[in-house]
């Protein structure tokens, strides 16, 4: 695609990466099938294509309207169009710039700025999120249904091993996680300690920082991943071999922590490392499979089939699809068919939030896919899709390294 930018982005680093992502796109069209969003709404400017074609004009100049922010907002950056596309255009990066670029164009009203400003607040408050968790939890019973579902039951985390191997990792704690799902690290740290490897959390370290980036508060995320990586780097200094992400949205996050702050003349070197040793938990896993097939030696396979949601982040962003599936059938589970396995579950961090209508309907066609093959319980690697999936279906539904850790113990 030939490209003319604007002078006043041109010659910026973020007008340099866009345009050449746009170059890269010949306009085919194949991401049109693989879109969420184009699948529900069938307007061209709600597919990649369009939406890459939106940008386009932005960045070159022309007017940008409110119409073109919907069209931007209602992208789940879901990412699979990079899955699918032939000449490799990085979608995910030049949405991050497109947005950027919009807001600053299209200021947004008091109502939607101030209400996320509130979420941004609401989901990095710590403490102030768990104690309104388990307020909303106190009175679950006298919640109208609707709202009830967002309130997820407690879920005890079990013990967590002490640190006895030599081998060691950290371990990305999250901004919700812990308040929501003590159970996905504690299971992991389990896990990970039958396998030889100690698991350690560090109690300076917290949100990824994908929040506030996705809600083009970049600033705030930046200064956020350089305090996560001041509180990570003794650890890594001192031997820890990986930082293991529970959280495939969060683990891709990190993964672009070198590239979010390569300019940076005091991080740089640091984010690249980071990024290197960042794994999502069935990275970590897979790479310890002799050591769990010993485990699992002389166990009967399991009686009940399971469905396995594969979050967008881990099998576009993480492009690591099929590495959950893997383990899971070598770990003695027959998983399901799940059609449109590609398909968002539309949680998207705080899309399910902002864009709550076309959130329901992809989580409505997602939890018919799961249930089709009538499984016993529902599996998943990100907290995000975990509770949205939860909320809609009528099976338990957990993270898949709860069910390895029961399987092991
Ligand atoms: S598949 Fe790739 S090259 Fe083709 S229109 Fe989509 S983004 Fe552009
Ligand atoms: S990131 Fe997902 S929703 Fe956004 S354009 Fe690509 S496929 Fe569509």
């Amino acid at each position: 695609m030939q490209t003319n930018l604007a002078d006043w982005i041109k010659d910026t680093p973020e007008g340099r990466e866009a345009d050449a992502i746009l170059r890269k796109c010949v306009h085919c069209g194949f991401c049109l099938a693989t879109c969420p969003t184009y699948n529900l709404l069938g307007d061209e400017l709600d597919s990649p294509r369009g939406r890459i074609y939106l940008m386009k004009q932005a960045l070159e100049g022309a007017p940008v309207t409110a119409r073109t922010q919907v069209h931007l907002d209602r992208c789940l950056t879901c990412r699979a169009c990079e899955t699918t596309c032939p000449s490799g255009v990085q979608y995910g990066r030049l949405v991050d710039i497109g947005r950027e670029v919009v807001d600053r164009k299209v200021p947004r009203g008091f109502a939607d700025g101030a209400f996320r400003r509130l979420l941004r607040f609401a989901f990095l408050s710590g403490p102030l999120f768990a104690f309104g968790l388990g307020i909303g939890r106190l009175f679950r019973s006298l919640l109208p249904s609707a709202l009830a579902k967002q309130v997820p039951p407690k879920r005890e985390a079990g013990a967590w091993p002490a640190a006895r191997h030599a081998r060691r990792m950290i371990v990305l704690d999250g901004c919700v996680q812990p308040a929501l799902a003590p159970d996905i690290n504690a299971a992991t740290a389990r896990v990970l300690d039958r396998l030889g490897i100690s698991l350690v959390s560090v109690p300076q370290s917290g949100c990824c920082g994908a929040i506030e980036y996705h809600l083009n508060a970049q600033g705030a995320a930046l200064d956020r991943i350089r305090r996560q990586i001041d509180a990570w780097w003794p650890h890594l200094e001192a031997g820890a071999e990986a930082i293991v992400v529970t959280a495939s949205g969060c683990g891709t996050m990190v993964a672009e922590y070198g590239h979010l702050l390569a300019r940076d003349p005091v991080y740089a070197q640091k984010a690249a490392r980071v990024s290197e040793l960042a794994r999502d938990v069935g990275q970590v896993v897979a790479a310890e499979r002799e050591a769990l097939a010993k485990l699992l030696a002389g166990k009967p396979p399991v009686a009940e089939p399971v469905a396995y949601h594969a979050p967008c982040s881990l099998q576009h962003g993480l492009k690591q699809k099929g590495i959950v599936e893997s383990i899971l059938r070598e770990a003695g589970f027959t998983l399901t068919l799940v059609p449109d396995a590609h398909a968002c579950c539309g949680s998207a961090g705080t899309y399910s939030i902002l864009q709550s209508e076309l959130s329901g309907q992809l989580l409505a066609n997602k939890v018919k896919a799961l249930e089709s093959g009538s499984p016993s319980a529902i599996c998943t690697s990100n907290i995000g899709c975990l509770l949205h999936i939860e909320s809609g279906a009528s099976r338990p539904v957990s993270h898949w390294i709860g069910l390895l850790d029961d399987r092991l113990a």
